[in-house]
């Protein structure tokens, strides 16, 4: 896995920066663009100032890294643009080459030594609901017993990488996943009753798809190399991803690097799990009461275009019909660590979302995305409604 050259990824980033026509269809859909209407908070604005840059105009770093930073990554200009301007692709590009390996702010210094302290990442996901709701948190029992129980789950011991998987189909849990006992066991239940013979793998490694999100190259190949090399090690015949974000980066690893064959199969193989869970003919032993709407994560519905799976999962679990609660521009406002650098337009589109949701009448909020998760909960709780994962909900029917 060798980075692409600069020259190359140079080219590619104005490759796709010609492609926009500036016809300003993605506007209408930019959350961050509803709450602060400067046209540099939209993919057009963002796109004017690349190509400024490329042209030669000199313009401040910090200014540059602050409007880049004003995106969540949420995909719904890529999906409304009539040319197919991919924005994932543009960011991590426009990231890589302007920052060359500098931070623009203590906020991108924090996420980089967290993934380099193996201890720190595990705290930072473990004071992830902290960080979405700051003070808030800190009132809500639910979250203070859940990052308790993170702590405890954190000591435990650091397991080998389970390798003996060789010719199995194996479940990548992704990160957050995996440091949680409680929702481990629980997808361990479904998979055991849905797809019998798949394997979870543990310990191998993380996406580094976070890492992305600071322009960090040397550490997002050291990070993804040391799983591609567990994965080799294990040789899956396929491996399902829990996690719509590590899936998601796993994609734009082949215009980032030189793969090797080997590397090059680990992403063919590469699946989603949900996509495969709902292809089985598994019949629940009971079904749920309730009233529920789902929440679809950005990286699964926008970026892997995966509607219709977690819903054929849910028509077998529930009693009720599912409230449909999806609409055009419908993110939680997390945006990694958009929340941090940009708490109170984060806040906004989270409320938003929140009412659109509790607009359903549903009690319940699904989800698969464990960020949306965090980020959904305390404002949903604090309305009277409740959020569960779909794994977790699964697991108390299968
Ligand atoms: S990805 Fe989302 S937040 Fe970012 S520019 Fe596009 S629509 Fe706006
Ligand atoms: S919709 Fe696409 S082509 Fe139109 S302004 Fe936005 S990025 Fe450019």
């Amino acid at each position: 896995m060798k980075p692409k050259s600069q020259s190359f990824l140079r080219e590619l980033l104005r490759n796709e920066l010609s492609k926009c026509v500036k016809c300003g269809s993605c506007m209408a859909f930019c959350p961050v663009f509803r709450h602060q209407t400067q046209e540099s908070s939209t993919m057009r604005g963002k796109i004017a100032l690349l190509q400024a840059l490329e042209e030669g105009r000199e313009l401040p770093e910090a200014k540059i890294a602050q409007i880049l930073s004003r995106c969540l990554g949420c995909l719904n200009c890529k999906n409304s643009c009539p040319n197919g301007v991919d924005v994932s692709r543009l960011s991590i590009l426009a990231r890589l080459l302007l920052s060359r390996g500098k931070f623009s702010d203590w906020h991108g210094a924090a996420l980089d030594a967290g993934y380099h302290f193996r201890m720190f990442r595990k705290i930072s996901l473990l004071a992830l609901p902290l960080a979405i709701h700051k003070e808030k948190a800190l009132g809500s029992t639910k979250i203070i017993k859940s990052i308790f129980r993170r702590f405890v789950d954190s000591l435990s011991k650091n397991d080998p990488p389970n390798l003996d998987l060789e010719g199995k189909t194996i479940v990548f849990p992704g990160c957050v996943l995996e440091q949680n006992s409680e929702r481990l066991g629980n997808l361990l239940k479904v998979v055991s009753a849905l797809a019998p013979g798949v394997v979870i793998a543990k310990n191998l490694g993380c996406c580094a798809t976070p890492v992305l999100g600071i322009p960090d190259f040397s550490l997002h190949s050291m990070i993804v190399k040391k799983l591609f090399l567990n994965f080799k090690r294990a040789k899956p015949a396929r491996i399902l991803v829990a996690c719509p974000t590590c899936l998601y980066g796993f994609r734009y690893l082949s215009f980032l690097y030189d793969l090797s064959p080997d590397e090059s199969r680990i992403l063919e193989i590469s699946g989603d799990l949900y996509s495969f869970l709902s292809e089985s003919d598994w019949k629940p032993k009971n079904r749920i009461s309730g009233s529920y709407t789902f929440h679809d994560p950005c990286h699964q519905a926008r970026g892997l275009g995966i509607f219709s799976a977690p819903r054929v999962l849910l028509k077998k679990a529930l009693h009720e019909t599912l409230r449909e609660s999806y609409k055009e521009g419908s993110c939680c406002g997390f945006g990694g660590i958009f929340t941090i650098r940009h708490p109170a337009i984060s806040a906004a589109i989270r409320e938003q979302r929140v009412e659109q949701l509790l607009k359903t009448g549903a009690e319940t909020t699904i989800t698969s995305c464990w960020t949306c998760l965090e980020s959904l909960g305390l404002p949903l709780s604090q309305k009277g409604a409740k959020t569960l994962h779909i794994l977790d909900l699964l697991a108390k029917v299968v």
